[in-house]
């Protein structure tokens, strides 16, 4: 398992992490990622960060 969490800079609101990692992050009403449980296994945690097209996740 890992942890995962989001370059608020970086972050452009596509989305894709909550769309890959449901039950994980929800999106603010601006598109924004709210992480509601960090704790991912290392393959989805790897997925999510290569799908990421800003660049802004990342493990802690
Ligand atoms: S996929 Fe990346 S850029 Fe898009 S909302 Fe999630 S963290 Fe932000």
């Amino acid at each position: 398992m890992t942890e995962l969490r989001v370059d608020r800079i970086a972050c452009t609101g596509h989305g894709v992490c909550a769309s890959v990692l449901p039950h994980h992050f929800e999106l603010d009403e601006w598109g924004y990622p709210i992480v509601t449980d960090p704790v991912v296994t290392a393959a989805d945690g790897t997925t999510a960060i290569r799908l990421c097209p800003a660049r802004a996740l990342y493990r802690s």
